[in-house]
């Protein structure tokens, strides 16, 4: 077992997280090596656009680097694109490469993200069969939107619900499927995903909740869908947006624990004193929440990526940042603040023509997420003062809220618990 403190501080995941971390160790000053292990064959990149900007042509892939080749260069960043990460030997303090190759580290940070789910379906490999969650799904995508072709979407979540929108905007015929009977089942309340699910439905998209594929036909290729209902659809591709599986195989093979992700404490430190996870891949337990959660959004690997830096430079600081997510679709932008799920009654307030906020309340009355939707001046403000209030659990009464007269921020001297 090592005892002396040496090693580079090593990450596992050339992805957001990853790459943020490195960053945030360089800027907090940290000046020894720094090893970013990739296994994608590309530099980190931001994943947003992959359902919008690129599906849309409006951007490359290129354009969705996180930062250049000279960032790197500049901040001794060893940043390894090829090098996937087999094993963790905890004992030694290194991580295995392909070949026997080992890195040793004096902390190690998992953040491997999340992979996603694939339809347990016969024909589920046949091709024209996509999901998306890498630059090359969305390249296999983007050639499937032609004109006039149908896109089946299997999965009524912000992802199936992103392509629905990007396929529409690209002249296909789309028709989502979800098995639940409603969309986004673990994000919003019904109430945001029935105003989301009308606007999908005004543009054109035919949307079937209540059942699901039983099997994907075609000989080579994709050539329809047979629906539990005993349905059978045409279709030209199929998109399978059904969630994502936390990448926790090496940490569970290391006898790191696990739970719903890598299961950290709220430093972000595994139940190994030297290993870290952040973003996707890690379960933590919230304080305004008061429970573990993991969450799957782009805020979260960034501020995840700031502060687990610091705690592998032993800072001990705890993470309590209030959960934001946003997502285009159409001309709409959803913001959201908190755990909307979370919350047992909905209040609406209109602020604007075409533009709501939905605030969901728990049962104690206590505010813990806003969704907005509408255009992005009309709602991020009031989404914005929201987070405010869930990070102080305030107290608000419901007519408050709904009370377009009433500035938020005049609210945020409500009591706290
Ligand atoms: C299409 C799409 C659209 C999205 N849109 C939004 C949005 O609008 N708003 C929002 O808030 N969030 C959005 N997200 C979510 C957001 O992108 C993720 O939450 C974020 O990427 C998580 O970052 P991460 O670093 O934890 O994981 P990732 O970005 O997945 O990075 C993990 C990296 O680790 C690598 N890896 C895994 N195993 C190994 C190994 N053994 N060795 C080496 N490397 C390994 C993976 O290949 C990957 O490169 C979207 C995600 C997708 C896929």
């Amino acid at each position: 077992m090592k005892t002396a403190e040496h090693g580079a501080m090593v990450i596992i995941g050339a992805g957001q997280c990853g790459a943020r971390t490195a960053q945030a160790l360089r800027e907090n000053g940290w000046e020894g090596e720094v090893t970013l292990l990739g296994n994608e064959g590309i530099a980190p990149y931001d994943r947003p656009p992959l359902s919008k900007a690129v599906l849309l042509g409006q951007k490359s892939a290129a354009q969705c680097a996180l930062y250049d080749d000279a960032f790197y260069r500049d901040n001794r960043i060893d940043l390894r694109v090829d090098a996937p990460v087999t094993a963790i030997d905890r004992v030694e303090r290194r991580v295995v490469l392909g070949e026997g190759r080992t890195v040793s580290y004096r902390r190690l940070l998992i953040a491997t993200g999340a992979q996603p789910r694939s339809l347990p379906v016969p024909g589920a490999t046949l091709a024209g069969v996509h999901v998306l969650r890498s630059v090359p799904d969305a390249l296999s995508i983007v050639d499937e939107l032609q004109p006039g072709r149908r896109i089946a979407v299997v999965g009524a979540g912000f992802i199936g619900l992103e392509v629905a929108a990007s396929a529409i905007a690209r002249g296909c015929e789309v028709v989502v499927i979800e098995v639940a009977a409603r969309a986004l089942m673990r994000a919003v309340p019904e109430i945001v995903a029935g105003y989301l699910i009308e606007r999908h439905r005004q543009m054109g998209v035919e949307v079937r909740f209540a059942t699901q594929v039983d099997r994907i036909l075609g000989d080579s290729r994709v050539s329809g869908l047979k629906l539990a209902d005993g349905t059978t659809l045409q279709c030209d591709a199929v998109i399978v947006g059904i969630g994502v599986t936390p990448r926790t195989a090496l940490a569970e093979a290391a006898g790191i624990d696990v739970a719903d992700g890598i299961a950290v404490d709220d430093t972000l430190r595994t139940n190994d004193p030297y290993i870290f996870a952040a973003g996707d891949v890690c379960s933590f337990p919230h304080r305004l929440f008061r429970r573990r959660i993991r969450l799957e959004c782009w805020k979260n690997a960034e501020d995840h990526a700031r502060l687990v830096a610091r705690n592998m430079l032993e800072y001990g600081e705890t993470y309590s940042a209030v959960p934001r997510f946003w997502s285009d679709q159409y001309d709409m932008t959803i913001q959201i603040a908190g755990l909307p799920a979370f919350g047992a009654t909905s209040v609406v307030r209109e602020t604007g023509s075409a533009s709501k906020v939905f605030f969901a309340l728990d049962g104690d009355g206590v505010l813990v997420g806003a969704s907005g939707v509408g255009q992005t001046g009309e709602i991020a403000r009031e989404v914005r003062i929201a987070q405010e209030l869930i990070a102080r659990r305030a107290r608000v009464e419901p007519d408050v809220l709904a009370d377009r007269s009433t500035k938020l921020k005049s609210l945020l001297t409500a009591e706290a618990l």
